[in-house]
């Protein structure tokens, strides 16, 4: 081999903040803090006092390769967590504070955190499960607290040369089914991911962007957009934990917020407020969806009445974002109804994440044919395994390397990918696939249904058939929303009840919950007849 020449510099977090608080030092990071405090910092201070934090924590006695956890919303102090704690070469373990007390007991012991920082909001919760988790040396608020500890320091003068490949983030699944699994990011993999999150054909962020960062630090690394802002120098706006519609609007009025990103759920919320107070917000240009599938109408109302650009994309914890939401040249020329179809797509393939849907036997299905099968990823941002599970890859990746996602999905002939459900939610009726993600979509966009979540359970006939839950805000008229639903998805999906609930149960990242869903329809009985037993179909080869 012919060896370039190029300098042996490795890929490091730390020169993300480094970057961000020599080039940026100015550049707004505002926050609200769980106590209502606005905080009005900046790349200077956030680079400035993570070193400070730095040097706490290795006169706490943590050492390269130690976890440290946070529980906390999004603020000034987490993001200087992020920093800290990645930039001495302890890994950033990012706890959902929305799972229940077991499942965090689980996953601070399985990762052996030494030290917490926690959000005053989560005071009660550390000192319900502090005894249950011997591993912690120190639980830290991040109040008074934390202004302490950082007092006591001297700030890390210039932070160490760490190897690229040294563990940087731990961040555990959902765990809808079995125990959280924890993803290992490596810096490297975190400058790639973010490197990317900066393209325009990512997230676009760059260094004009006013950003209003509407996903948790906890889910995903807030999709990777702490640290694409720092890469870019882009102002950071950190809500704390009011995410409702009237804060969203009037941070994003205040603060001049150019894009933003979230799950379809805070959208919809939003538009809804939105139309119902009469308000604008003429400073938004973009927002990146995903997280669960966003349906064509959310875009259709964001673009044609506010202006807004719906970037849909699809990611997991496992890999970040995994496609982009941008058109491309060849769809900018298309009609407006051709891109809206493209983009209630879940994205196309993006470069660094590889993708292919291949049938039971494992064989890649061909793009364009329509046939849905399992969503491979493979790329070098990609988990490759999981933390402390040395022989969890032999389910979650295929013989060569693939991870297997656990999404069913199509890929047509340009790259874009269709999430036609979980392997899990998918609907089995009389053989056939009914995708629930269809049916909630279809709902969504008839009049005065403003949440919809679609189940399977047992059916004495199809095997399965589906169940829709909605939520209005308008009488609905059961037969009108099933013709409407009809324009939409084939007569034999439609489903065989519906019910108007109160509200819908969301896992702690805003996604449906449809296994406590499941669990609280289990003992359902189906009405006499079925809607669709007119065609007497159940499938469509019936
Ligand atoms: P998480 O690791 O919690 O972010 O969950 C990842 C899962 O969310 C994926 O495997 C998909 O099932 C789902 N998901 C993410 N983005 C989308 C999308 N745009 N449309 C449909 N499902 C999505």
């Amino acid at each position: 081999m012919l060896r370039g020449l190029n300098m042996d510099r490795q890929l490091l977090i730390s020169s993300l903040i480094d970057y961000a608080g020599r080039n940026h030092r100015a550049t707004d990071v505002v926050a609200r803090t769980s106590g209502g405090a606005l905080v009005r910092s900046s790349w200077g201070q956030v680079s400035d006092r993570a070193r400070r934090l730095g040097g706490a924590l290795l006169g706490a006695g943590v050492s390269q390769g130690d976890r440290v956890a946070t529980i906390a919303w999004n603020d000034h102090r987490h993001l200087e967590a992020y920093y800290g704690i990645t930039g001495i070469g302890a890994v950033l373990h990012t706890v959902n504070p929305r799972l229940h007390d077991e499942q965090i007991v689980y996953i601070i012991n399985h990762a052996a955190d030494v030290i917490v920082f926690v959000d005053p909001d989560f005071a009660e919760l550390a000192e319900r499960i502090a005894p249950q988790c011997p591993a912690v040396r120190r639980w830290v608020r991040l109040d008074a607290d934390y202004e302490g500890f950082l007092a006591e320091a001297e700030a890390v003068e210039a932070w160490p040369l760490l190897d690229e490949w040294s563990a940087a983030t731990l961040c555990y699944t959902s765990g809808t089914t079995g125990n959280p699994k924890g993803v290992l990011q490596s810096h490297r993999a975190i400058v790639l991911q973010t490197w990317a999150t900066c393209t325009a054909d990512g997230h676009n962020v760059n260094s004009g962007e006013s950003i209003l960062l509407a996903v948790p630090m906890f889910h995903v690394n807030g999709w990777a957009i702490p640290f694409a802002s720092a890469m870019s120098g882009a102002k950071l706006v950190l809500p704390g934990p009011d995410l409702s519609p009237p804060a969203i609007v009037e941070w994003i009025n205040t603060e001049h917020v150019t894009l933003s990103a979230g799950v379809p759920t805070i959208w919809l919320s939003t538009v809804q407020h939105l139309q119902r107070t009469g308000q604008d917000i003429p400073s938004l240009r973009r927002i990146a969806v995903g997280g669960s599938a966003a349906p064509r109408s959310l875009m259709d109302t964001l673009e044609d009445d506010f202006g807004v650009f719906v970037a849909h994309v699809w990611g997991m914890t496992e890999m970040t974002q995994g496609s982009s939401g941008r058109f491309t040249n060849r769809v900018e020329k298309l009609s407006r109804d051709e891109q809206r179809r493209r983009q209630a797509m879940a994205g196309r393939a993006i470069f660094g994440v590889e993708i292919k849907v291949v049938d039971d036997e494992g064989n890649e299905i061909e793009r364009g044919s329509g046939a849905p099968g399992e969503l491979l990823a493979c790329g070098p941002w990609v988990a490759g395994n999981y933390f402390g599970s040395a022989t969890e890859s032999a389910t979650s990746h295929t013989s060569d390397g693939w991870l297997r996602t656990g999404d069913v999905a199509t890929i047509d002939e340009e790259g874009y990918v269709t999430i036609v459900d979980r392997a899990k939610d998918v609907i089995k009726s009389g053989g056939e696939w009914i995708s629930s993600i269809e049916l909630e979509n279809a709902a969504v966009g008839c009049r005065g249904v403003t949440q919809a979540a679609v189940i399977g359970l047992p059916h004495d006939r199809w095997g399965e058939r589906p169940l829709l839950l909605y939520v209005a805000d308008e009488p609905v008229d059961r037969d009108d929303l099933l013709d409407a639903m009809g324009a939409a998805v084939p007569k034999w999906w439609l489903p065989n009840d519906v019910l108007a609930v109160a509200d819908i149960p969301l896992t702690g990242t805003g996604k449906i919950d449809k296994k406590a869903l499941r669990q609280m329809f289990a003992g359902h009985v189906w009405p006499g007849r079925d809607p669709d037993s007119s065609s007497d179909s159940g499938s469509a080869k019936q």
